[in-house]
C-alpha cells in the first residue's frame, strides 16, 4: 500500500546534545538528497551539511543515517539527519523537508507504520510507549518484554489452540457422524481458560508497575508528613520545617521503592491561622485519600492521639491503608491500640523502620505477589479488558459444551473469544481504536 512520507523531530525540542529529524516514506531518500550535501549510503552514517536549494545556504553540519526499505522501524525507506539540537536547526532542517514533498507526521504516526506494515503488533506497539514512559528499572523491564512479544506470543498460542478446537466443533457439526470424543474439544479449552486467566493475574501488578502507584500521606499538621516523604523520596524535595504546615503546595513525587513507582502526594499545603489548622488538616486528607490508591496516615507517637487523628484514620474506611507511628524516637505518648488498626512504628528523624514501611507499601502495592519474571505480564488495563472478555466467552463455551448444547452455541462463544484476543495483538481491530492508541504518542515516535 502507497503511504506518503512522513517526517518530524523525534527530539526533544530544547537544548539537547544532539536533534534529530526522521523521515519514513518512499520519498525519503530523495528529500534527503535534495537538501543535504553529502553521499548517502544504505546503513552508513554520511557526513556533510544541510543545505537550503534555494538560497544555497548552509543550515547545520549533520550527520545523515539512510535505512533502506524493508529493515527499518516502519518498514519503510528510512533517514535519519543529526542535527546539532538547536531548536531553529532543528525546524528549518524540518521545514525543508516538508517544502520537498514531506508530509508533518502525526502523533506515533511512525510506530502507527510500523503496526501496519506488520513489522510489529499491536500490543507491541503499545510497549513502545511504555517503554518511554516507564518510571523505574522494573517497569522498563515489563515494557520492554512486551515489545519483544512476550505477550504477543502467549496470545498467539493460545489463538491457536481456540482455533484448532474451532476446526475439530465445526468439523463435528457437518460430519455429526463422526465420533469426536468430547475430552479433545474440553481439554484444550480448559487449559486456555487457565492460561487466560493466569495471564489476568498478572494484570494488577502489571499496572501498578507501569502506572505507579497514587499514594497519599495525610496526617495532621507536624506529625512528620513532609520528613517522611523526605526519606521515602531519599532526597530533600519537600520542605522540613518545625513550623506546621509551611509547605504551601500539594507535593507530588515518584519513589522508586523495589521497582514500583509510588507517586507520592503531599497534603501538608495549607495555610493554617491557629483554629483552622486541624480541621483543614482533616479536609486536605479527605480530598487526597478520593483519590489515592494506598494511603499512608501519619499519627505523631510522642503525643496523646487527638481528635484530628481519630478523624483522619475514620476517613481510610476500607481503602488499602497504613499507618504510620512515626516520631518513635521520642518517649511513646500515643495509645496506638486504640486505633484499632495495625500500625508500623517508624522514625522518620533516625530512619528507623522505614524499610519494614517501604516492604508493607510493596506487598500492598502489588497485592501480595512481587512478579517480575520471564512470563508475560500484562500491564496495560486495554489488554485486561479484552483477556477478561475473552475468558468469559471461553468461559461460556465450555459451560453450554458441557451441558450439551448444539455446538453452534459452543462455536459463536470460541469465535467471540478469539475474536477479542485478536484485538490485543490488533488483527481483530477498529480504526477508532487506533486512533486513540495512537494519540497519546508523542509526535515523531
Ligand atoms: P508535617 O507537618 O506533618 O509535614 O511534619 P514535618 O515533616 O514538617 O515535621 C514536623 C517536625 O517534626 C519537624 O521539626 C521534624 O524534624 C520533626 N519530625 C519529623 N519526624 C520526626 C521523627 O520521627 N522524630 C522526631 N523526633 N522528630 C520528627
Amino acid at each position: 500500500m502507497y503511504r506518503d512520507t512522513i517526517a518530524a523531530i523525534s527530539t526533544p525540542l530544547g537544548e539537547g546534545g544532539i536533534g534529530i529529524v526522521r523521515l519514513s516514506g518512499t520519498e525519503a531518500p530523495y528529500i534527503a538528497k535534495a537538501i543535504f550535501r553529502g553521499k548517502l549510503s544504505d546503513r552508513r552514517l554520511s557526513y556533510g551539511h544541510v543545505v537550503d536549494p534555494q538560497t544555497g545556504e548552509r543550515v547545520d553540519e549533520v550527520l545523515v543515517s539512510y535505512m533502506a526499505a524493508p529493515h527499518t522501524y516502519t518498514r519503510e525507506e528510512v533517514v535519519e539527519i543529526n542535527c546539532h539540537g538547536g531548536p531553529l536547526a532543528l525546524q528549518r532542517i524540518l521545514q525543508l523537508a516538508l517544502r520537498h514533498g514531506a508530509r508533518l507526521a502525526q502523533p506515533g504516526e511512525f510506530t502507527l507504520r510500523a503496526f501496519l506494515n506488520g513489522r510489529i503488533d499491536l500490543a507491541q506497539a503499545e510497549s513502545v510507549l511504555d517503554v518511554i514512559r516507564a518510571r523505574t528499572e522494573a517497569g522498563l523491564r515489563v515494557a520492554v518484554q512486551g515489545l519483544d512479544g512476550c505477550l504477543s506470543s502467549a496470545i498467539r498460542v493460545l489463538r491457536g489452540q481456540l482455533m484448532s478446537t474451532l476446526a475439530y466443533l465445526t468439523a463435528r457439526i457437518d460430519f455429526p457422524e463422526d465420533e469426536i470424543p468430547p475430552q479433545e474439544v474440553v481439554q484444550p479449552l480448559n487449559e486456555a481458560l487457565r492460561t487466560l486467566r493466569e495471564l489476568i493475574a498478572t494484570a494488577d501488578a502489571g499496572m501498578v508497575y507501569r502506572s505507579g502507584i497514587k499514594t497519599a500521606v495525610v496526617g495532621r499538621p507536624n506529625v512528620g508528613k513532609s520528613s517522611l516523604l523526605n526519606r521515602l523520596l531519599r532526597e530533600d524535595r519537600a520542605i522540613v520545617t518545625p513550623v506546621p504546615g509551611t509547605t504551601r503546595d500539594t507535593i507530588e513525587e515518584v519513589s522508586n521503592i523495589k521497582g514500583v513507582p509510588f507517586i507520592l502526594v503531599d497534603t501538608a499545603g495549607i495555610i493554617h491561622s491557629k483554629d483552622l489548622v486541624e480541621s483543614l488538616g482533616v479536609e486536605r486528607s479527605r480530598k487526597a485519600i478520593e483519590q489515592a490508591d494506598l494511603v499512608l496516615t501519619v499519627i505523631d507517637v510522642s503525643q496523646p492521639i487527638t481528635d484530628a487523628d481519630r478523624e483522619i484514620v475514620g476517613l481510610i474506611g476500607n481503602r488499602t491503608a497504613l499507618i504510620v507511628a512515626n516520631k518513635c524516637d521520642l518517649p511513646l505518648q500515643a495509645r496506638l491500640e486504640e486505633l484499632g488498626r495495625e500500625s508500623i512504628l517508624t522514625s522518620a528523624l533516625s530512619g528507623e523502620g522505614l524499610s519494614r514501611l517501604e516492604e508493607k507499601m510493596v506487598e500492598l502495592a502489588l497485592g501480595g505477589k512481587v512478579i517480575v519474571s520471564d512470563a508475560p505480564m500484562v500491564n496495560n488495563p486495554r489488554h485486561k479488558d479484552v483477556l477478561e472478555r475473552a475468558a468469559k466467552f471461553l468461559d461460556r463455551a465450555l459451560q453450554d459444551f458441557g451441558a450439551g448444547m448444539p455446538d453452534d452455541f459452543v462455536t459463536i462463544n470460541l469465535t467471540a473469544s478469539l475474536n477479542a484476543l485478536g484485538e490485543i495483538t490488533g488483527e481483530t481491530v477498529q480504526e477508532d481504536l487506533l486512533e486513540t492508541i495512537f494519540a497519546n504518542f508523542c509526535i515523531g515516535k
